[in-house]
Parts: C-alpha cells; sequence; structure tokens
C-alpha cells in the first residue's frame, strides 16, 4: 500500500479522522459529534480512539505522519491550539505536542480554513494555480490565501482573518464586537437574519412557508430563490453585492489568480456568480476583473485533504517550509510563550 496521512479536522460540532493517499483520495473515513462541552482532554482522547480505529481497520497501511486542523486562532509553528470561540474550555493546547507523543509520527497542525484552502489549492477547484484565495461563507466567513505556492501565515500564523475585515461602518454587531464585519453583513447568517425581518410569521410568503414559520436560514433564500420567488431573489441579489465587495478587497490585497468560494453558500453559486460578477466589474481596479471566482470542489473534506498534504507533501512547494516542527527553536518557542501569556 502506497503511503498515507491520518488526517484529523476538528470542528465545533463535528471531528472527523481519515487515512488519506498522496493524490488526496480518501481511503477511509470516520466521524463522530465532538462534544466541546466534556473538555480539550477528552476531545483529544477521542481523537486518539479515531486514530485507533483508523490504524486497526488498515492493519497494512502505511502511515507517516499526522496533518490535524481546528479552528483559530492556533499556531501552526508552536503547534497551539489557542482558543477558538467554538471550541470552549480550550486554551492553549499543545496539540502537536500531545499527538507526537501519542503516537511517534509527526504531526502537523493548521488553521482549518488554511486547510481547506492548501485542499482545494492541491487536489480541488484551484489546482495549478500558483495564488489562491479560498473563501468559506457559512455560518460565519473564513478563509485562506496560498501566495505564491505557500499557505501565507503571517504574525503567529494568523493572516487571512477575512471575516473580521471591516467592509461598512454600520449594520449589525458581529461576534467579535466589530460593527460592519465581512462576516456580520455577508455570511450565511447574516443573510438568513435579512430574509428574517423581511418577513413575519404567517404572512403566506414562500420564505416562511419554506421555515415553516420560524426564523428564515440562508437555505431557504437560495431555495426559494430557485423558484423564483421575487423577495428571496432581491435578498440573493444583495448578498452577492456585499460578497462582490468582500472579495473586491481580496483580489486588491492579494492578487490571486482565482477565487475560491466554499462553505454552505456555495450550493447558491450559481444564482450569486451573476451579482458577485457584476459587484467585481464595478468596484475593482481594470487589472483585477478577469479573476475567475469559481465553487468549491472538495466540500467537507477540504479541511482533510489540505491537512493530510502537510505531512504527504512536505517539502515540496506549497508546504510552509518555515513550519517544519524541527526548526522549533528561539521563534516556535516565543510563539509558545506568547501564546501563553496572551
Ligand atoms: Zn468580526
Amino acid at each position: 500500500m502506497s503511503t498515507l496521512a491520518l488526517a484529523f479536522d476538528l470542528g465545533g460540532t463535528e471531528l472527523r479522522g481519515a487515512l488519506i493517499g498522496r493524490g488526496g483520495e480518501v481511503v477511509a473515513r470516520v466521524s463522530e459529534p465532538t462534544m466541546t462541552e466534556a473538555g480539550s482532554e477528552v476531545v483529544i482522547g477521542r481523537i486518539i480512539a479515531l486514530a485507533d480505529k483508523l490504524l486497526d481497520d488498515h492493519p497494512q497501511a502505511k502511515v507517516i505522519g499526522i496533518g490535524a486542523c481546528a479552528p483559530g486562532p492556533l499556531d501552526p509553528k508552536a503547534g497551539i491550539v489557542i482558543g477558538p470561540p467554538t471550541l470552549s474550555g480550550w486554551h492553549n493546547v499543545p496539540m502537536i505536542d500531545i499527538l507526537s507523543r501519542q503516537f511517534g509520527l509527526p504531526v502537523r497542525l493548521e488553521n482549518d480554513a488554511n486547510a481547506a484552502a492548501l485542499g482545494e489549492w492541491r487536489f480541488g477547484a484551484g489546482r495549478g494555480a500558483g495564488s489562491l484565495v479560498f473563501v468559506t461563507v457559512s455560518t460565519g466567513i473564513g478563509g485562506g490565501v496560498i501566495a505564491d505556492g505557500h499557505i501565507y501565515h503571517g504574525r503567529r500564523g494568523l493572516a487571512a482573518e477575512i471575516g473580521h475585515m471591516t467592509i461598512t461602518g454600520e449594520g449589525d454587531r458581529c461576534f467579535c464586537g466589530n460593527v460592519g464585519c465581512f462576516e456580520a453583513v455577508a455570511s450565511g447568517t447574516a443573510l438568513g437574519r435579512r430574509a428574517t425581518r423581511l418577513t413575519s410569521p404567517g404572512d403566506g410568503s414562500v420564505l416562511r412557508r419554506l421555515s415553516n414559520d420560524g426564523d428564515v436560514s440562508a437555505r431557504h433564500v437560495i431555495e426559494a430563490a430557485r423558484t423564483g420567488d421575487a423577495a428571496a431573489r432581491d435578498l440573493v441579489e444583495a448578498e452577492a453585492k456585499w460578497l462582490g465587495i468582500g472579495f473586491t478587497n481580496l483580489l486588491h490585497l492579494y492578487s490571486p489568480e482565482v477565487i475560491v468560494m466554499g462553505g454552505g453558500l456555495a450550493n447558491g453559486f450559481d444564482l450569486l456568480a451573476p451579482g458577485i460578477r457584476a459587484t467585481i466589474e464595478e468596484r475593482a481596479m481594470q487589472a483585477y476583473r478577469d479573476v475567475p471566482i469559481v465553487p468549491a470542489e472538495l466540500g467537507d473534506r477540504a479541511g482533510l485533504v489540505g491537512a493530510a498534504s502537510l505531512i504527504l507533501w512536505e517539502g515540496e512547494p506549497g508546504t510552509a517550509l518555515s513550519m517544519v516542527q524541527d526548526q522549533e527553536t528561539g521563534d516556535g518557542a516565543g510563539g509558545a510563550a506568547g501564546a501563553r501569556a496572551g
């Protein structure tokens, strides 16, 4: 059997594990609820149990390492999950230390959005591009940047917090505390909230019928727009405009060869794309207007595949060479100390 990596995608609601091959193929896959409220030690115990199960079920697998991704903020170099809002009780958990000690294998850790960007770039919608911006639009907005063949990390691996760039001075408050974040106006949550405010229970609208007179979600809006409902079409148009404004900023900042849009709202990509394009035509400077905006291809396995590639493609273009663990001297230790102090 060819060489494989164990991959883990630690989400706020679901914990996924897989055995992944060098071509991005998923050889085996397992998942279970994360149950974050049980605390980090219990969750890590479950990761270890899932890894044992995958290894037991595939005794002939030649596993050369573990690639893991988790929500940010995390420090990929120090291997520390710093304290994501979606993982309650996680504070400066040294994931790489724990897993490498347990399995005696090299372990790499990456922010989940960066891992998904890497997955789409190596094996999905961004194959062959030198630079790429991946944007995931669902409950929130996240993203990752591949710049000249490498994940762009910035200080402490915190770069490309796309959802929290300010794109307007007003509107609903973001969970981060600011007003006007990209996420606060353009996420699936924001779209659902606009649809809910526009309608009311029992008004007989298509949106409220789809939601059974409960709160309207982004999924309902897309569904209603597909039936030609005028209110839903207007909501989609407004949503596409916000996305187009955000994407225009990303074009100007990173000059990618392609923008890949993933997340739940990518299910409505065909409906959103004309409005996104029109906004980019209107707002981007001439030289940036011809960049393709495409839907993601890997769905919910993008993070797993990207995390595995940190192991399987180590040292080849696309892996962040500066992140190699055996270089964990002054810089890495400083990052860890900084994380603890923070
Ligand atoms: Zn924010």
